[in-house]
């Protein structure tokens, strides 16, 4: 297989088996994010790519879903990806779920004819790393869109008939904007229709520009209090119709869906504020060494 580090699984749903399209990610320049610093963007020979998929039908030829690498294989223009995707309609012929992340302005260059084409083929489900619907802070993190973008694409995606999840990134915005973060994100959600809202929260790993801004006194983290307290704020102002979760270090079970549940996880939310130890919280994330 022509599978190059670091392979993003779906933390959610681990699919298998995993095919690379591309590789890298086009932007490489979110400030809280290395993932894909040392790994020039390039796009998979379509040889390489049917040589893959002999060696996944040989070992899953009744293969029901399948994860497209890396960061955004849909920055592949419309007639780039539509081969890729047939071929592997044709060797896996009974996928039933074809799965990305990307990008918002991987949709951009889309029409919603050509994203109804590929939901057709087979790609029924893309993963948002949204990060956040503030402006200020999608500014500040260096996410190259703005909130605006956010809604545009998505409603594009809705149109076409991809089911699609947004990500939340707990922290991201620092102390000064937190509150802003919180409420405007779960604000253009609620005008978006995500089938899974999930929220991570922000580590500043080694080599990410965010971490030297701390360091230099010009970012200010939130406590692990004030995380779940940025979270609290977020979901009470969420209103979407979708499933959710969280990556938060505090283990709370919140998975599963949103409106039924929320003031079961608003309240787990507040014990956690109350009651956790966030000397333990702050040595999990300590520990973490990758989104
Ligand atoms: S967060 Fe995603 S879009 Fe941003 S640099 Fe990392 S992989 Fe690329």
């Amino acid at each position: 297989m022509h599978l190059t580090e670091p392979v993003y699984r779906n933390p959610y749903w681990p699919t298998f088996p995993l095919i690379q399209i591309t590789q890298g990610c086009t932007h490489n320049s979110c400030k809280f994010c290395t993932m894909y610093r040392d790994v020039p963007f390039r796009m998979m020979p379509l040889e390489w790519i049917e040589e893959d998929l002999k060696e996944i039908r040989a070992v899953a030829p009744e293969a029901k879903t399948i994860q497209l690498l890396s960061a955004n294989p849909m920055a592949l223009s419309y007639d780039r990806l539509m081969p890729r995707l047939e071929l592997i309609r044709k060797y896996l012929p009974k996928l039933e779920h074809m799965y990305a992340c990307t990008r918002v302005t991987d949709i951009a260059n889309k029409s919603v004819d050509q994203l109804r084409a590929l939901r057709e083929v087979g790609l029924n489900e893309i993963s948002l790393g949204v990060e956040s619907g503030d402006d200020w802070t999608l500014q500040r993190i260096n996410k190259g869109y703005t909130a605006q973008d956010i809604l545009v694409q998505c409603h594009k995606l809705e149109e076409a008939g991809i089911a699609y999840w947004v990500t939340f990134l707990n922290g991201v915005a620092g102390r000064e904007h937190s509150h802003d973060h919180a409420v405007h994100s779960a604000e253009v959600f609620n005008q978006c229709h995500p089938m899974l809202v999930g929220t991570g929260g922000l580590t500043l790993f080694p080599g990410t520009p965010l971490l030297d801004e701390a360091q230099r006194g010009e970012f200010a983290p939130l406590t692990e209090r004030e995380m779940i307290e940025e979270l609290l704020t977020f979901v009470q102002t969420l209103s979407c119709d979708c499933l959710f979760t969280t990556h938060h270090t505090s283990s709370l079970n919140l998975t599963g869906p949103f409106l039924p549940r929320k003031q079961q996880i608003i309240e787990a939310l507040q014990h956690a504020i109350d009651h956790a130890d966030m000397d333990v919280l702050a040595a999990r994330r300590a520990s973490k060494r990758g989104l």
